[in-house]
Protein backbone atom coordinates (compact mmCIF):
# COMPACT_ATOMS: atom_id res chain seq x y z
CA UNK A 1 0.00 0.00 0.00
CA UNK A 2 1.29 3.42 -1.00
CA UNK A 3 2.08 5.83 1.62
CA UNK A 4 -0.62 8.15 2.58
CA UNK A 5 1.49 11.43 2.97
CA UNK A 6 2.73 10.43 -0.59
CA UNK A 7 -0.73 9.84 -2.07
CA UNK A 8 -2.16 13.16 -0.29
CA UNK A 9 0.72 15.06 -1.89
CA UNK A 10 0.47 13.88 -5.45
CA UNK A 11 -3.27 15.21 -5.13
CA UNK A 12 -2.49 18.49 -4.02
CA UNK A 13 0.50 18.46 -6.87
CA UNK A 14 -2.19 20.67 -9.13
CA UNK A 15 -2.79 23.21 -6.64
CA UNK A 16 0.57 23.32 -5.56
CA UNK A 17 2.06 23.97 -9.11
CA UNK A 18 -0.50 26.90 -10.00
CA UNK A 19 0.64 28.38 -6.55
CA UNK A 20 4.02 27.98 -8.31
CA UNK A 21 3.43 29.64 -11.08
CA UNK A 22 1.76 32.47 -9.67
CA UNK A 23 4.88 33.50 -7.45
CA UNK A 24 7.06 32.48 -10.76
CA UNK A 25 4.94 35.21 -12.74
CA UNK A 26 5.83 38.10 -9.52
CA UNK A 27 9.28 37.57 -8.81
CA UNK A 28 10.34 40.15 -6.03
CA UNK A 29 13.71 40.70 -4.57
CA UNK A 30 15.06 40.41 -1.39
CA UNK A 31 13.39 43.19 1.04
CA UNK A 32 10.09 43.94 -1.50
CA UNK A 33 8.33 40.13 -1.05
CA UNK A 34 5.29 42.62 -0.61
CA UNK A 35 2.81 40.61 -2.67
CA UNK A 36 4.01 37.45 -2.09
CA UNK A 37 4.36 37.59 1.24
CA UNK A 38 0.44 38.51 1.10
CA UNK A 39 -0.46 35.31 -0.95
CA UNK A 40 1.86 33.22 1.84
CA UNK A 41 -0.71 34.60 4.66
CA UNK A 42 -3.54 34.06 2.38
CA UNK A 43 -3.20 30.52 1.81
CA UNK A 44 -1.87 29.46 5.51
CA UNK A 45 -4.83 31.17 6.86
CA UNK A 46 -7.03 29.37 4.44
CA UNK A 47 -5.79 26.06 5.72
CA UNK A 48 -5.97 27.42 9.56
CA UNK A 49 -2.78 27.88 10.11
CA UNK A 50 -1.78 30.91 13.06
CA UNK A 51 -0.02 34.14 11.52
CA UNK A 52 2.23 35.05 14.31
CA UNK A 53 3.45 38.75 13.71
CA UNK A 54 6.78 39.04 13.23
CA UNK A 55 9.26 42.27 12.93
CA UNK A 56 10.51 41.54 8.83
CA UNK A 57 8.37 43.26 6.92
CA UNK A 58 8.45 40.75 4.59
CA UNK A 59 8.61 37.58 6.28
CA UNK A 60 5.84 35.15 7.49
CA UNK A 61 5.71 32.88 10.33
CA UNK A 62 2.66 30.55 10.84
CA UNK A 63 1.97 27.84 13.35
CA UNK A 64 -0.26 24.91 13.39
CA UNK A 65 -1.10 22.86 16.46
CA UNK A 66 -1.10 19.12 16.40
CA UNK A 67 -3.77 17.51 18.36
CA UNK A 68 -2.35 14.33 19.38
CA UNK A 69 -0.88 14.47 22.70
CA UNK A 70 2.54 14.25 22.99
CA UNK A 71 6.09 15.81 23.86
CA UNK A 72 4.68 19.09 21.94
CA UNK A 73 8.29 19.74 19.88
CA UNK A 74 8.65 22.62 17.62
CA UNK A 75 9.54 21.51 14.20
CA UNK A 76 10.48 24.22 11.73
CA UNK A 77 10.12 24.13 8.27
CA UNK A 78 11.52 27.02 6.33
CA UNK A 79 11.57 27.94 2.79
CA UNK A 80 13.37 31.35 1.01
CA UNK A 81 10.82 33.55 -0.96
CA UNK A 82 12.76 35.94 -3.25
CA UNK A 83 13.83 36.44 -6.20
CA UNK A 84 16.60 37.66 -8.46
CA UNK A 85 17.87 40.83 -10.98
CA UNK A 86 18.09 38.67 -13.84
CA UNK A 87 16.15 39.20 -16.99
CA UNK A 88 14.09 36.07 -17.56
CA UNK A 89 14.61 34.45 -20.87
CA UNK A 90 12.47 30.79 -20.25
CA UNK A 91 9.76 31.67 -23.07
CA UNK A 92 7.76 30.08 -20.73
CA UNK A 93 3.54 31.08 -19.68
CA UNK A 94 3.79 32.23 -16.73
CA UNK A 95 7.25 33.89 -17.24
CA UNK A 96 8.00 37.20 -14.99
CA UNK A 97 5.70 40.16 -15.76
CA UNK A 98 8.70 42.12 -13.95
CA UNK A 99 11.14 42.94 -16.36
CA UNK A 100 14.59 42.00 -14.80
CA UNK A 101 13.19 40.29 -11.54
CA UNK A 102 12.96 36.28 -11.89
CA UNK A 103 12.83 33.35 -9.67
CA UNK A 104 16.27 31.79 -10.82
CA UNK A 105 17.05 29.64 -7.99
CA UNK A 106 14.10 27.93 -7.17
CA UNK A 107 12.45 29.94 -4.36
CA UNK A 108 8.86 29.71 -5.86
CA UNK A 109 9.23 25.83 -5.56
CA UNK A 110 10.65 26.26 -2.17
CA UNK A 111 7.64 28.95 -1.35
CA UNK A 112 4.68 26.77 -2.98
CA UNK A 113 6.39 23.16 -1.61
CA UNK A 114 6.28 24.68 1.90
CA UNK A 115 3.19 25.98 1.64
CA UNK A 116 1.66 22.55 0.16
CA UNK A 117 3.25 20.93 3.22
CA UNK A 118 1.12 23.38 5.47
CA UNK A 119 -1.91 22.58 3.60
CA UNK A 120 -1.56 18.75 3.65
CA UNK A 121 -0.28 18.84 7.23
CA UNK A 122 -3.55 20.50 8.37
CA UNK A 123 -5.78 17.94 7.48
CA UNK A 124 -3.95 15.45 9.75
CA UNK A 125 -3.26 17.33 13.11
CA UNK A 126 -4.72 14.35 14.99
CA UNK A 127 -1.71 12.79 14.08
CA UNK A 128 0.88 14.37 14.99
CA UNK A 129 1.74 16.22 18.64
CA UNK A 130 4.04 19.73 18.91
CA UNK A 131 3.65 22.19 16.75
CA UNK A 132 4.94 22.79 13.01
CA UNK A 133 6.48 26.26 12.48
CA UNK A 134 6.14 27.64 9.28
CA UNK A 135 9.43 30.36 8.64
CA UNK A 136 8.92 31.86 5.22
CA UNK A 137 11.78 33.79 5.16
CA UNK A 138 12.63 37.02 2.68
CA UNK A 139 16.07 38.00 1.45
CA UNK A 140 17.89 34.89 1.33
CA UNK A 141 19.74 35.57 -2.18
CA UNK A 142 21.20 39.14 0.06
CA UNK A 143 22.41 36.68 2.73
CA UNK A 144 20.30 38.96 5.36
CA UNK A 145 16.80 38.03 5.27
CA UNK A 146 18.07 34.82 8.12
CA UNK A 147 19.40 37.21 9.81
CA UNK A 148 16.68 39.70 10.09
CA UNK A 149 14.07 36.35 11.44
CA UNK A 150 16.18 34.95 13.81
CA UNK A 151 16.73 38.70 15.08
CA UNK A 152 13.01 39.34 15.28
CA UNK A 153 12.96 35.81 17.66
CA UNK A 154 11.04 33.61 14.86
CA UNK A 155 13.54 30.65 16.51
CA UNK A 156 11.59 31.43 20.14
CA UNK A 157 8.45 31.79 21.38
CA UNK A 158 7.76 28.67 20.79
CA UNK A 159 11.31 27.74 20.63
CA UNK A 160 12.11 25.90 18.06
CA UNK A 161 13.51 22.30 18.45
CA UNK A 162 14.79 21.35 14.99
CA UNK A 163 14.60 23.32 11.68
CA UNK A 164 15.13 22.09 8.14
CA UNK A 165 14.93 23.33 4.65
CA UNK A 166 14.87 22.04 0.90
CA UNK A 167 16.87 23.42 -1.52
CA UNK A 168 16.26 22.50 -5.44
CA UNK A 169 18.96 21.06 -7.21
CA UNK A 170 19.38 20.49 -11.07
CA UNK A 171 22.20 18.01 -10.56
CA UNK A 172 19.47 15.35 -9.21
CA UNK A 173 16.98 13.50 -10.74
CA UNK A 174 13.69 14.84 -10.46
CA UNK A 175 12.17 14.19 -6.49
CA UNK A 176 15.72 12.63 -5.48
CA UNK A 177 16.68 13.93 -1.59
CA UNK A 178 20.70 15.08 -1.95
CA UNK A 179 22.01 14.38 1.57
CA UNK A 180 24.96 15.76 3.41
CA UNK A 181 25.99 15.02 7.03
CA UNK A 182 28.65 18.02 8.36
CA UNK A 183 29.66 20.78 7.17
CA UNK A 184 27.84 21.14 3.56
CA UNK A 185 27.63 24.68 2.63
CA UNK A 186 30.62 27.47 3.54
CA UNK A 187 30.49 30.20 5.26
CA UNK A 188 30.02 33.39 3.02
CA UNK A 189 31.49 36.78 4.42
CA UNK A 190 33.03 39.33 2.60
CA UNK A 191 35.79 42.40 3.07
CA UNK A 192 36.72 46.15 1.37
CA UNK A 193 40.44 47.04 1.43
CA UNK A 194 41.39 50.92 0.64
CA UNK A 195 44.58 51.45 0.02
CA UNK A 196 45.48 55.34 -0.08
CA UNK A 197 49.46 56.47 -0.99
CA UNK A 198 49.86 60.21 -2.60
CA UNK A 199 49.17 60.75 -6.06
CA UNK A 200 51.40 61.65 -8.66
CA UNK A 201 52.79 62.60 -12.78
CA UNK A 202 52.78 58.36 -13.84
CA UNK A 203 56.37 59.53 -15.30
CA UNK A 204 57.56 60.64 -11.32
CA UNK A 205 56.99 57.71 -9.79
CA UNK A 206 59.31 58.46 -6.97
CA UNK A 207 57.48 61.69 -5.99
CA UNK A 208 54.16 59.76 -5.33
CA UNK A 209 53.10 56.80 -3.16
CA UNK A 210 52.17 54.10 -5.77
CA UNK A 211 49.24 52.77 -4.04
CA UNK A 212 48.19 50.98 -6.94
CA UNK A 213 51.44 49.00 -6.98
CA UNK A 214 50.84 48.50 -3.36
CA UNK A 215 47.41 47.01 -3.81
CA UNK A 216 48.13 44.93 -6.97
CA UNK A 217 50.99 43.59 -4.61
CA UNK A 218 48.40 42.92 -1.52
CA UNK A 219 46.26 41.18 -3.59
CA UNK A 220 48.98 38.76 -5.08
CA UNK A 221 50.00 38.28 -1.63
CA UNK A 222 46.58 37.79 -0.12
CA UNK A 223 46.46 34.57 -1.79
CA UNK A 224 49.35 32.96 0.32
CA UNK A 225 46.70 33.06 3.19
CA UNK A 226 44.91 30.12 1.81
CA UNK A 227 48.11 28.17 0.16
CA UNK A 228 50.83 29.12 2.45
CA UNK A 229 49.01 29.36 5.77
CA UNK A 230 46.21 26.81 6.05
CA UNK A 231 46.02 23.27 6.03
CA UNK A 232 45.29 21.88 2.46
CA UNK A 233 42.59 19.71 3.92
CA UNK A 234 40.86 22.39 5.54
CA UNK A 235 38.59 23.82 2.54
CA UNK A 236 38.87 27.63 2.52
CA UNK A 237 38.30 30.13 -0.58
CA UNK A 238 39.80 34.00 -1.21
CA UNK A 239 38.97 36.26 -4.11
CA UNK A 240 39.23 39.38 -4.63
CA UNK A 241 36.34 40.04 -6.87
CA UNK A 242 36.37 43.84 -7.61
CA UNK A 243 39.79 46.81 -7.81
CA UNK A 244 39.24 50.05 -8.58
CA UNK A 245 41.51 53.02 -8.86
CA UNK A 246 42.86 55.54 -11.24
CA UNK A 247 41.26 58.21 -13.80
CA UNK A 248 44.47 58.50 -16.15
CA UNK A 249 47.06 57.10 -17.83
CA UNK A 250 49.76 59.01 -16.69
CA UNK A 251 48.03 59.39 -13.21
CA UNK A 252 49.75 57.74 -10.15
CA UNK A 253 45.93 57.27 -8.33
CA UNK A 254 45.83 58.87 -4.67
CA UNK A 255 44.15 55.76 -3.29
CA UNK A 256 42.96 52.07 -4.70
CA UNK A 257 39.97 49.89 -3.50
CA UNK A 258 39.28 46.72 -3.61
CA UNK A 259 36.79 44.05 -2.72
CA UNK A 260 35.96 40.51 -2.25
CA UNK A 261 34.55 36.86 -0.42
CA UNK A 262 35.86 34.38 2.23
CA UNK A 263 34.77 31.17 2.18
CA UNK A 264 35.48 28.41 4.36
CA UNK A 265 33.70 25.33 6.37
CA UNK A 266 35.82 25.54 9.49
CA UNK A 267 34.51 28.15 11.88
CA UNK A 268 38.45 28.28 13.70
CA UNK A 269 40.00 29.30 10.35
CA UNK A 270 36.53 31.75 9.54
CA UNK A 271 37.38 33.52 12.76
CA UNK A 272 41.15 33.86 11.89
CA UNK A 273 40.40 35.23 8.90
CA UNK A 274 40.21 38.93 9.15
CA UNK A 275 43.74 38.98 11.30
CA UNK A 276 45.25 36.82 8.80
CA UNK A 277 44.47 39.29 6.18
CA UNK A 278 45.25 42.90 8.03
CA UNK A 279 49.08 41.21 8.97
CA UNK A 280 49.35 41.24 5.13
CA UNK A 281 47.70 44.22 3.89
CA UNK A 282 49.09 46.34 6.86
CA UNK A 283 52.54 45.03 6.55
CA UNK A 284 52.93 45.71 2.79
CA UNK A 285 50.84 49.06 2.87
CA UNK A 286 53.47 50.12 5.47
CA UNK A 287 56.21 48.96 3.10
CA UNK A 288 55.29 50.63 0.44
CA UNK A 289 54.46 53.46 2.18
CA UNK A 290 50.92 53.49 2.21
CA UNK A 291 47.75 53.64 4.52
CA UNK A 292 45.02 51.58 4.26
CA UNK A 293 41.64 51.11 5.65
CA UNK A 294 40.38 47.16 6.11
CA UNK A 295 36.42 46.44 6.64
CA UNK A 296 35.86 42.11 6.98
CA UNK A 297 31.65 41.68 7.66
CA UNK A 298 31.20 38.33 9.12
CA UNK A 299 27.83 37.81 6.58
CA UNK A 300 26.68 33.91 7.12
CA UNK A 301 28.02 30.88 8.95
CA UNK A 302 28.96 27.64 7.64
CA UNK A 303 25.67 25.30 7.65
CA UNK A 304 26.56 22.08 9.28
CA UNK A 305 24.20 19.64 8.69
CA UNK A 306 23.05 17.68 11.77
CA UNK A 307 23.60 13.53 10.92
CA UNK A 308 20.59 12.26 13.09
CA UNK A 309 18.14 15.24 11.23
CA UNK A 310 19.78 14.20 7.80
CA UNK A 311 18.85 10.29 8.60
CA UNK A 312 15.31 11.47 9.25
CA UNK A 313 14.89 13.24 6.18
CA UNK A 314 16.67 10.66 4.32
CA UNK A 315 14.08 8.06 5.68
CA UNK A 316 11.00 10.70 5.10
CA UNK A 317 12.08 10.49 1.40
CA UNK A 318 12.11 6.88 1.39
CA UNK A 319 8.94 6.16 3.16
CA UNK A 320 6.77 8.73 1.12
CA UNK A 321 8.67 8.35 -3.03
CA UNK A 322 10.62 4.96 -2.09
CA UNK A 323 13.36 3.04 -2.09
CA UNK A 324 16.50 5.10 -4.15
CA UNK A 325 14.92 8.55 -3.11
CA UNK A 326 17.26 9.41 -0.82
CA UNK A 327 21.23 9.54 -2.30
CA UNK A 328 24.41 11.02 -0.56
CA UNK A 329 25.63 14.05 -2.48
CA UNK A 330 29.06 14.17 -4.03
CA UNK A 331 30.59 16.59 -1.42
CA UNK A 332 30.30 19.97 0.02
CA UNK A 333 30.42 23.40 -1.49
CA UNK A 334 31.91 26.71 -1.26
CA UNK A 335 28.80 28.73 -1.83
CA UNK A 336 26.92 29.88 0.99
CA UNK A 337 22.96 29.39 2.38
CA UNK A 338 21.93 31.94 5.11
CA UNK A 339 20.45 28.94 6.88
CA UNK A 340 22.87 29.15 8.59
CA UNK A 341 21.41 31.78 10.65
CA UNK A 342 19.84 29.06 11.66
CA UNK A 343 21.52 25.97 12.07
CA UNK A 344 24.24 28.21 14.32
CA UNK A 345 21.71 28.21 16.98
CA UNK A 346 19.33 24.92 16.55
CA UNK A 347 21.85 21.85 16.76
CA UNK A 348 18.72 19.83 15.02
CA UNK A 349 18.85 21.63 11.73
CA UNK A 350 19.43 20.24 8.27
CA UNK A 351 18.95 21.82 4.70
CA UNK A 352 19.29 19.25 1.71
CA UNK A 353 18.91 19.24 -2.23
CA UNK A 354 16.01 18.28 -4.11
CA UNK A 355 16.81 17.28 -7.06
CA UNK A 356 14.73 18.84 -10.25
CA UNK A 357 16.63 17.64 -13.33
CA UNK A 358 14.79 15.49 -16.16
CA UNK A 359 14.98 15.42 -19.61
CA UNK A 360 13.78 18.99 -20.43
CA UNK A 361 15.66 21.19 -18.41
CA UNK A 362 18.45 19.30 -17.53
CA UNK A 363 21.46 20.55 -15.89
CA UNK A 364 20.25 24.44 -16.70
CA UNK A 365 22.49 26.17 -13.55
CA UNK A 366 20.69 27.79 -10.60
CA UNK A 367 20.67 32.21 -11.43
CA UNK A 368 20.61 31.15 -14.87
CA UNK A 369 18.33 33.29 -16.88
CA UNK A 370 16.47 30.16 -18.82
CA UNK A 371 16.53 28.22 -15.73
CA UNK A 372 12.99 26.92 -14.10
CA UNK A 373 12.04 24.95 -11.24
CA UNK A 374 10.44 21.62 -12.16
CA UNK A 375 6.81 21.07 -10.82
CA UNK A 376 7.03 17.60 -10.99
CA UNK A 377 9.35 17.68 -7.89
CA UNK A 378 6.41 19.32 -5.79
CA UNK A 379 5.26 16.00 -4.55
CA UNK A 380 8.62 15.12 -3.55
CA UNK A 381 9.32 18.36 -1.27
CA UNK A 382 5.76 18.16 -0.11
CA UNK A 383 6.36 14.32 1.05
CA UNK A 384 9.63 14.87 2.70
CA UNK A 385 8.65 17.44 4.71
CA UNK A 386 4.83 16.36 5.83
CA UNK A 387 6.68 12.92 6.48
CA UNK A 388 9.54 14.74 8.32
CA UNK A 389 7.18 16.23 10.92
CA UNK A 390 4.90 13.14 11.33
CA UNK A 391 7.76 10.99 11.84
CA UNK A 392 9.15 13.28 14.18
CA UNK A 393 6.11 14.33 16.19
CA UNK A 394 3.72 11.14 15.97
CA UNK A 395 5.10 8.97 19.17
ZN1 LIG B 1 20.31 31.64 -5.29
ZN1 LIG C 1 18.54 29.70 -3.60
Amino acid sequence: MSNEIWIKANELKDYVTALRRQIHQHPELGGQEVRTAELICRELQSYGVEIVPVNVPTGVVGLLHGKKPGRGQVTALRADIDALPILEKTGLPYASEHEGKMHACGHDGHTAMLLGAAKLLSTMTEQFSGIVKFIFQPAEETLSGAKDMVKAGVLENPQVDSIVGLHSWPYLPVGVLGTWKGPYYASGDSFQVKIIGGSGHGAYPHKSKDCLLAAAQIVTALQSIVSRQLNAIDNTVLSVCTFHGGTAFNIIPEQVEFSGTVRCHNSEIRNSMPQKMEKIIGGMAEAFGCRYEFNYNFAVPVVANDPETVDRLAAAAEQTAGTGFAVELPGPVMGSEDFGMYSEKIPASAILRLGIADEKNSEIPLHNERFNFNDDAIPYGVSILSQYVLDKNSQ
